[in-house]
């Protein structure tokens, strides 16, 4: 693919660390254990240049970015492409170009991306999946478009209403503009029978995904969140059979590992949807004195447990998206929000919520504003902190976390 005109006049980002992987991903096969599986992780999150995606595109094959929050993964997967989940750039990205496009008073998370599209670092991809979750999405897509002109970008329409018979016809017609564009863009024509198979795939690793949360939640002295955080992360950006092995070795390591109790609260972590905290914010809040006993980070992994594979798939696939459980700030309910935070605080048995929402968002401030009033009814404590991408000093969070915690450790 030729450089586009955007890519040829924008320089790259200085001295990228560049991470070099395998075609075949041997490294995280043989990643015997959290410990090295993590470490990897970390390596991978912290280079800019994609490279999961470098390793994958090497040998000729397409790879698709997939803006958060829902994208059909497994429709991607199914015409032969790799959806990788794009979570910005992290703290490694410096904004230098797409402070023009983009104004002041929006989340980091849109500013990092584009960032990476203008500076020649997303030149690996054959497209882009932009759900419409919010007007930063929605304009996004279209500046996508200029900055990666060789590239094939796609908005994607969700339904808003999950009680409309429209809903599910709505989405496999979205589902059937996206394949138009994937075939286009270089996938596999669409065949209903590869779509079971990555149905199943998917299937596997959002099991295994529900187990680790699951001892997250029952045994929360096992695995730190930021463990359970790095092993999920790359469940959005390796082929996912690489990653249902690497799960496998987890679940096998945790079943030994002894459960290490300390004095510590139990808290839901709300709002962090989209963008996503820097692994300094996540770790603190840890080390504070908090067992995250269930979370909103990533979630991709969390829309459904299981499509239902036998069937139309396409029609399966739409009909788990609307009737999924998830209730956040991008899908508009407002009505439920107060119960709906309400069952989770009792199904987590948490003793209180930490908001931990994007500068900026939009969405999951409204949820915030609708979920303190549940709360202050029912009289649950919570707190509630801002983050951005390159956030450094956590020192004002650190205080508000230590007497949050403090709060609840000795009412
Ligand atoms: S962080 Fe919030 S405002 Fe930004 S793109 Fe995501 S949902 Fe939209």
């Amino acid at each position: 693919m030729a450089a586009s005109p955007a890519l040829e006049s924008s320089a790259s980002l200085d001295s990228p660390p560049s991470l070099e992987l395998s075609d075949s991903f041997e490294e995280f096969r043989r990643a015997a254990s959290i410990d090295a599986i993590t470490r990897l992780a970390r390596e991978v999150l912290l280079d800019p240049t994609y490279p999961t995606v470098r390793a994958w595109t090497r040998a000729g094959r397409g790879a698709v970015g997939c803006f958060p929050v829902y994208t059909p993964q497994e429709l991607i997967h199914s015409m032969g492409l790799l959806p990788v989940s794009l979570h910005g750039g992290g703290e490694s990205v410096e904004i230098s170009h797409a402070d023009a496009p983009l104004g002041s008073f929006l989340c980091s998370i849109s500013k990092s991306t584009l960032e990476l599209a203008m500076t020649g670092l997303m030149a690996p991809f054959r497209a882009f999946v932009f759900p419409y979750i919010c007007d930063v999405s929605r304009n996004l897509e279209g500046i996508f478009s200029r900055a990666v002109p060789n590239a094939t970008t796609h908005m994607l329409h969700l339904p808003q209403n999950f009680q409309s018979k429209a809903s599910v016809p709505f989405l496999v017609a979205e589902y059937r503009r996206l394949i138009a564009k994937l075939e286009k863009a270089g996938g596999e024509p669409y065949r209903p029978e590869r779509l079971v198979e990555s149905i199943e795939l998917f299937n596997r690793q959002r099991a295994e995904i529900a187990q680790l949360t699951a001892t997250q939640r029952a045994e929360p002295g096992k695995l730190t969140l930021t463990e359970s955080y790095l092993i999920r992360r790359l469940g959005g950006l390796l082929p996912r059979e690489v990653h249902l092995e690497l799960l496998g070795r987890v679940r096998k390591e945790l079943g030994a590992r002894p459960n290490r109790r300390k004095d510590a609260i139990r808290v839901l972590l709300v709002g962090s949807f989209c963008e996503q905290p820097t692994l300094d914010l996540i770790d603190l809040i840890e080390q504070v004195g908090c067992y995250v006993v269930d979370d909103e980070l990533l979630q991709l992994h969390r829309w459904y447990d299981r499509v239902e594979p036998s069937g139309d798939p396409l029609e399966n696939l739409a009909a788990t998206y609307v009737r999924s459980p998830v209730d956040i700030g991008v899908r508009a309910a407002p009505t439920t929000k107060a119960a709906a935070i309400r069952q989770r605080v009792d199904a987590a048995d948490a003793q209180g919520v930490i908001f931990l929402t994007a500068k900026f968002c939009e969405p999951a401030l409204e949820d915030v504003v609708l979920y303190r009033k549940a709360l202050d009814e029912r009289k649950i404590p919570y707190l509630h902190l801002e983050f951005e991408e390159r956030s450094a000093a956590y020192e004002q969070s650190r205080l508000q976390l230590e007497t949050f915690v403090e709060s609840i450790l000795f009412d």
